[in-house]
């Protein structure tokens, strides 16, 4: 399969790449260039309701086979991109900005590990039973579970293919068919996604992939009276506004939305690791990852050493040419986002945060001249409650906060409006352990950070989401279950 002509990105209706039904198109640059890079559609509602069209024809079929065969058609697509990694992996980076590196260890490999692993866990729910005594009455209850129909799956840029599979994967793997709107910023892998689908005959109108704006296509998908449930990853805001128009329309909402992440660095760290740990989660896939941990809080006693370990680890770093092997850090995503992450640092300095190191715009020679680098920022200096502390940034922008111990540090990791994941670093595990019950968060790494195994339940707490994601969880999002009480006589 040929998968290099990347400039005109189509919707994927019915098991066919088409324009949007107006002709009209958006434009998507290539963030380390600045240059173009091609178009995709400027899909409104119109065609959102043809892509419901197709997923409704699909949707009895697809939901009556079994498990097995489901999961084997979801194997396919698996196979598809695993077989044309590079090229995947390449389109990610040219969309995205990220290294080359990342999009081929990471991104790409989970993408396909999305579908495998919801291929196979579909096979292994079960349905649950409970045999219930009571007097004069003996009665079975059984409590199975139907696809919810049509599943609209709405992803952000920063993990693009990664995020998209990971909604649509258990959505197809339970059943339902899909209508996907991956970002506008972002679209070009979910179209190769569309290619493969058609390569290995995916069956048609079970995955419908519309592109679009935001408020224009995602809201359509929202809004659509036949779409009765949304899943969605993205900004904090963006899920208030989707709670707001689901809610009444008693639509079902699984939202996965901002961090503002610590890493809690303890007097009894492991210190070469709980550095690497927390310059890994601040700058990772240039700090645009939800995960990513923004706030370091160091014992006092470490501090010193801590912050020049990091400010040597932030000197070493490669920054560049997305396409170079060696590149640790690409561009950011858009020139907006550049100018957003921008002006979020001179909001540090106004709040009297002394940069460190990074912050600035970078030019790399060649190619990438004119793309949106910046270098990465270590900030200090900052009162717990300043809005660089307490905003997502969502860029190479971290801040480190002492504390004097464990309950100033469990105070300043949890006194924040988000509460998606926070990694500590202690060598003693009680005290991880005590510690861990007490951070807001869904995930709590200690000892390392971003390791995930898909069968535990992935989200956050307070305003980082609602719902769990990650096994069963995804699965059952996406069906609707039904008690059958039985009675019957055991004695005839
Ligand atoms: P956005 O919220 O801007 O967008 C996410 C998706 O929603 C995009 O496809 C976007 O389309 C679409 N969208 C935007 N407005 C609407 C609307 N009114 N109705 C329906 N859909 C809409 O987030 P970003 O793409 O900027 O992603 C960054 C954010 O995502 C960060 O806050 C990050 O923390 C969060 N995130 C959370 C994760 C988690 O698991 N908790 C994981 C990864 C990221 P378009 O882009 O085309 O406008």
């Amino acid at each position: 399969m040929k998968l290099d002509h990347l400039s005109e990105v189509l919707n994927f209706i019915g098991g066919e790449r088409i324009p949007a039904i107006s002709g009209k198109t958006l434009s998507n640059p290539e963030p380390a260039t600045g240059k173009l890079l091609g178009t995709l559609p400027a899909s409104n509602a119109d065609d959102v309701s043809r892509a419901v069209e197709a997923a409704n024809e699909a949707k009895a079929s697809w939901g009556e086979l079994s498990p097995e065969v489901r999961g084997f058609h979801l194997e396919n697509l698996a196979r598809g991109i695993e077989e044309n990694l590079e090229a995947f992996a390449r389109a990610e980076s040219i969309d995205n900005g990220k290294p080359i590196a990342v999009s081929k260890s990471l991104d790409i490999p989970r993408a396909a590990a999305n579908l495998r692993f919801f291929a196979g866990a579909a096979r292994f729910q079960h349905e649950e039973a409970f045999r219930t005594r009571l007097p004069g009455d003996d009665l079975l209850n059984v409590t199975v579970s139907r696809p919810v129909g049509i599943a609209g799956c709405i992803s952000p840029w920063n993990l693009p293919l990664y995020l998209f599979t990971w909604k649509i994967a258990p959505a197809l793997a339970a059943g339902c068919t899909v209508v996907g709107k991956p970002s506008e910023v972002t679209p070009v892998t979910a179209d190769l996604l569309a290619r493969v689908a058609i390569e290995v005959g995916f069956p048609p109108g079970v995955l419908n992939i519309v592109h679009g704006t935001g408020p224009e296509t995602g809201s359509a998908i929202v809004e659509h009276p036949q779409i009765p449930a949304i899943s969605f990853t993205g900004g904090t805001a963006t899920g208030a506004s989707i709670a707001q128009q689901a809610a009444p329309i008693f639509k079902k909402t699984l939202l996965e939305l901002g961090g503002k992440n610590p890493t809690i660095i303890m007097e009894d760290a492991e210190l070469d690791a709980a550095v690497e740990g927390a310059f890994r989660a601040a700058y990772s896939n240039q700090g645009q990852i939800c995960l990513c941990g923004s706030r370091i809080l160091v014992h006092e006693s470490k501090m010193d050493e801590v912050t020049s370990r990091l400010q040597k680890r932030i000197n070493e770093m490669v920054i560049g040419d997305p396409l170079e092997e060696s590149t640790m850090m690409g561009s950011l995503v858009s020139e907006s986002h550049l100018e957003k992450v921008e002006s979020c640092l001179q909001t540090a300095r106004d709040e009297g945060g002394e940069i460190l190191v990074g912050g600035e715009r970078l030019s790399p020679e060649g190619r990438c001249s004119s793309g949106y680098f910046l270098t990465p920022a270590l900030i200090r200096g900052l009162p717990h409650s300043a809005e660089t502390n307490q905003q997502e940034i969502f860029g190479p922008v971290a801040t480190l906060t002492p504390f004097a111990n464990e309950e100033e540090a469990l105070h300043l990791a949890n006194d924040v409006r988000y509460g998606l994941s926070a990694s500590l670093w202690t060598s003693n595990v009680d005290r991880a352990l005590r510690m861990s019950e007490k951070i807001e968060a869904g995930t709590v790494w200690v000892n390392t950070w971003m390791k995930r195994d898909l069968r535990t339940v992935f989200g956050g707490v307070k305003d980082s989401g609602l719902g769990r994601e990650g096994g069963s969880e995804s699965l059952r999002f996406f069906q609707e279950p039904t008690n059958i009480c039985l009675r019957f006589n055991s004695s005839r």
